[in-house]
């Protein structure tokens, strides 16, 4: 195939000597990797020169062929070559001062695992005599070579295990001769014994594939190039990109790089550095060196390495307890050492930085004098590390609003909100189990198995084997809570995120018996007393006691939550069952309150009885009286909500978790009540298993109660109207919103707002004045989502009740799937917990049904979320581009989701 003169075109993209041919614009030609080298390389930083083999060849050579495309691409591969020669100082193939080089696939977006990498490349017999008096170092240059013929081995030439059972061929030897030796490292291996590997390798390279292994560098380069075209078309190449809906016309990219070594003497070195600090965020350079050494020493933790800068060795030396004549003489920094790479080196960083215009984590090495910086990427931080990092550099003007944003992650804030585990001492932590991470924080404590004794300790951890809500009380003492089932939703999770609480639940290797009051793990056996620690944002469990330091929310922090109100559109409510929890979220600026569950209040020691007395009450005489106690401290807690939220709208729920949670299961409660009652202990056991259900969840339970028992509707809307009166009286305004719960028809909803607002009416005609108040409903049965242009016509307001709407949709039980749920997305069957993230293809279409028939007969319809996604970033976005109005969630995620609003705003303009 001919090409005319303006039909040449460039095949292969040079990069090195502070140049390059391409640049980051073009990753579709030069792939991820290619592009980025040859935009640091445009930039000025010293890349390691190479050079780039397009997509495009690969797409040709798929439908040309081996010969063709080497044809084709010879004279720019050897001119690229010759350009790396040049820059190094050294030549490819030359037996005294050698050029070796690397060879890497590159697709446009990275695929893990579909090529491996061949390093070392230009290695013969002659050429690595060269390379150990070059580098003064045999054992290196042997052990190179050894290493080099079994990746091009594995690589290029197929020497993989011949079966499933078998071992690396190469392994294979090497074990041999370990045994032959009696040795059990590679590091053991004496430089004959590299030699002899490397003559055993190549004899079983001849023997499988019935060739010499190729001695002439150009030879090994071609076979590694056409490796990296084949590799593309191979099966898990091939697998990947469906899996990820790749198309194969995109080819892959071949990245040549000249080798540079930190191990040539003591003019070299290698190091790992960050722009700023990754875990205070404060703005200093900072980073490890170690003088002759390779990338993997600074990390492997043999030898200690030193500071990158004077500042940093000085504090370095403060923690390690050296004195400062042993630093100095001992331990240098970088900066004191070599001073001009030094200064070089914090150049690069700064430059880096405003390019990419983000913290970046850089790794480097200097090569007799040289310095090269091998790769740059923005560098992972802390989550108070992240906040500093984005207003600091919003302040300095290196990035603008918009972006500082966008650089936060907002699950990371979880770590600003919650105790921490202090960093040294979680390194010397025996993690005994693992649960679900199901709300952050760390807690350390002694072992309690019942709720009311978890007084009993200064530090308490509850330890049950799922919670239910009579243990409300104990689980607020409680450092922490630990359950043996349950998922994300379940009972202990929900309410210990609400209390900002840390919680471990669903930990299936913990077996617990009540009766001896012991924890069993493993076969360890933990007794109650006993010091246990749980990190709520790892699902960790840990044996004794690890200190704990409380989290400092910084100024960068509350300026960064003020920035994100000048973006949000979409409001951020929180769900608040107490004054308390109520105050605290609109500390971290809620704007009214999305749930209150009213049957919270009712576990409260005094008011249980109250409630079993009306539960069990067999006439409407009996249960009203129940419910006249039970009015004035239900008024109470919602004067006092009223109150926290400062005019702020507040959603009240009417009761809806099914009756029986509330009944006494114990004899011992079972018999104090008959006695409080008048009636006969027999009588309260008809009663309790009268009221036992065999699906609870879709049993006799939200606006199913106040249909059957309409006393409770009347008094639930008194004490919010009441309450509401009451604060007017006092000066203070309160915005009721009064919710139905588990509405599936329009007639349930019609029949609950009838009471309701006839006790309005009713309690204004007593008090002879009026409030404003809404009546709404969730939507949480996918029913009522389907009908919700009928409920609009009603309702005031919607909002989605994504946990109930998520377990009826999937059909999966909310206290069940803890069972199955890691199963299945351990097999890939669910990627995520839907629990947890909102299931936009099928959940989500519900929302967005419900929300567009709500709005098509009132176009103004409030709507919003109340479920636990209200709080998950992805699902937060997911609400906004739903055009909700607000998202409600726990005190604790209301900063998260505020940054996630405005983030979905700012990314909806862009
Ligand atoms: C829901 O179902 O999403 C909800 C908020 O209500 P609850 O979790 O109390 O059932
Ligand atoms: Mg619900």
């Amino acid at each position: 195939m001919m090409e005319t003169a303006q039909e040449v075109k460039t095949r292969v993209y040079k990069f090195g000597n502070k140049t390059a041919d391409g640049n980051s614009t073009m990753k579709n030609l030069l792939g991820g990797k290619g592009a980025n080298l040859a935009e640091m390389g445009l930039i000025g930083i010293p890349v390691p020169p190479g050079f780039t083999i397009t997509t495009d060849v690969c797409t040709e050579y798929n439908q040309l062929g081996q010969d063709a495309v080497i044809a084709m691409i010879t004279q720019e591969v050897e001119d690229a070559i010759e350009n790396i020669e040049q820059i190094m100082g050294s030549k490819f193939g030359d037996k005294e001062n050698p050029l070796l080089v690397s060879v890497r696939s590159g697709a446009r977006v990275s695929m893990p695992g579909m090529m491996d990498t061949v390093l070392n490349l230009g290695l013969n017999d002659d050429v690595v005599i060269g390379l150990a008096e070059k580098s003064g170092n045999e054992r290196f240059a042997w052990d190179s070579y050894r290493r080099f013929i079994q990746m091009y081995g594995d690589v290029v030439l197929g020497m993989k295990p011949e079966s499933k059972e078998d071992i690396d061929p190469f392994e294979e030897i090497m074990e041999a001769l370990k045994h032959k030796r009696n040795i059990e490292l590679d590091t053991e291996f004496t430089i004959q014994d590299l030699k002899d590997l490397v003559y055993d390798f190549k004899e079983a390279v001849k023997k499988r594939t019935g060739h010499n292994f190729p001695t002439n560098p150009w030879d090994q380069l071609w076979g590694a190039v056409v490796a990296v075209f084949n590799s593309w078309n191979s099966d898990r190449a091939i697998y990947y990109r469906k899996m990820n809906g790749y198309p194969g016309e995109w080819g892959t990219a071949v990245n040549v790089q000249a080798m540079v070594y930190g191990n040539m003497g003591l003019n070299s070195g290698t190091g790992v550095c960050f722009t700023r600090d990754a875990g205070t965020g404060e703005n200093v350079f900072n980073g490890e060196y170690l003088i002759n050494a390779q990338g993997e020493d600074v990390v492997a933790g043999t030898r200690t390495p030193q500071q990158i800068t004077k500042l940093g060795s000085l504090r370095w030396a403060e923690l390690a307890k050296v004195e400062e004549e042993d630093r100095a003489e001992n331990y240098p920094s970088l900066e004191e050492l070599m001073p001009t790479i030094y200064n070089e080196l914090n150049e690069y960083q700064k430059k880096l930085e405003l390019h990419y215009r983000d913290m970046q984590d850089m790794e480097f090495t200097m090569q007799d004098g040289k310095l090269w910086i091998l790769q740059t990427r923005n560098g992972k931080r802390t989550g108070a590390a992240m906040v500093k990092i984005a207003m600091d550099s919003l302040k300095e003007g290196l990035i603008s609003e918009k972006e500082a944003l966008l650089q936060i992650e907002p699950s990371k804030l979880d770590e600003l909100l919650h105790p921490v585990f202090d960093a040294k001492a979680l390194k010397r932590a025996n993690v005994i189990a693992q649960g679900l991470p199901a709300s952050p924080g760390a807690a350390t404590g002694k072992i309690v198995f019942f709720a009311d004794e978890a007084d009993h300790y200064k530090s308490s951890i509850l330890v049950r084997i799922e919670t239910s809500p009579e243990d409300l009380e104990g689980m607020n003492i409680a450092k922490g809570i630990l359950t043996a089932r349950g998922g994300m939703t379940s009972h202990a999770a929900v309410v210990a995120r609400g209390m900002g609480k840390c919680c471990v639940s669903g930990a299936g290797a913990l077996k617990i018996d009540y009766k001896k009051r012991t924890l069993t793990v493993d076969g360890v056996v933990y007794q109650e007393g006993d010091w246990i620690s749980l990190n709520g944002s790892t699902g960790n469990i840990i044996e004794g006691k690890v200190a704990t330091s409380e989290p400092e929310l910084s100024g960068e922090f509350a300026e960064l939550m003020e920035l994100s109100d000048k973006y949000a559109t979409m409001q951020v409510r929180t769900n608040a069952d107490s004054p308390k929890d109520a105050k605290v979220a609109v500390k971290f600026g809620a704007q009214g309150i999305g749930l209150t569950r009213t049957e919270h209040m009712f576990f409260e020691v005094d008011r249980i009885k109250a409630m079993r007395e009306m539960i069990l009450a067999d006439t409407l005489k009996g249960r009203k009286e129940a419910l006249n106690e039970l009015l004035p401290m239900q008024r109470e807690d919602f004067e006092g909500i009223f109150e926290a939220m400062e005019g702020l709208p507040v959603t009240v729920r009417l009761l809806d978790p099914p009756l029986h949670e509330f009944v006494p299961h114990q004899l011992e409660t079972q018999r104090s009540l008959a006695e409080d009652m008048h009636i006969s202990l027999e009588a309260v056991k008809i009663k309790v298993a009268e009221l036992e259900e065999f699906n609870p969840m879709l049993g006799h339970r939200g606006c199913r109660l106040g249909i059957t028992y309409p006393e409770i509707t009347e008094m639930q809307a008194r004490a919010i109207i009441e309450a509401a009166l009451n604060l007017k009286e006092k000066g203070i305004e309160a915005k009721p919103e009064i919710m139905v719960p588990l509405i599936g028809t329009i007639a349930e909803f019609e029949h609950q707002e009838a009471v309701i607002r006839a006790t309005a009416n009713k309690v204004f005609e007593e008090r002879n004045d009026t409030v404003e108040y809404l009546v709404g409903t969730m939507i949480e049965i996918p029913r009522a989502a389907i009908t919700a242009n009928l409920i609009a016509e009603k309702a005031d307001f919607f909002s989605f009740g994504t946990n109930d709407l998520t377990q009826m949709t999937f059909g999966y039980s909310r206290d069940d799937a803890g069972k199955f749920l890691p199963t299945y997305i351990e097999k890939g069957i669910l990627k995520v917990d839907p629990f947890e993230v909102l299931d936009q293809e099928g959940v989500g279409q519900l929302v967005q049904i419900g929300t567009s028939k709500g709005r098509s007969v009132k176009s103004k319809l409030k709507v919003g979320i109340c479920g636990e996604h209200g709080g998950d970033p992805s699902s937060v976005e997911f609400c906004y581009n739903t055009g909700m109005n607000y998202v409600s969630c726990s005190p604790y995620r209301v900063p998260i989701a505020r940054i996630a609003s405005a983030q979905a705003a700012i990314k909806a303009q862009q």
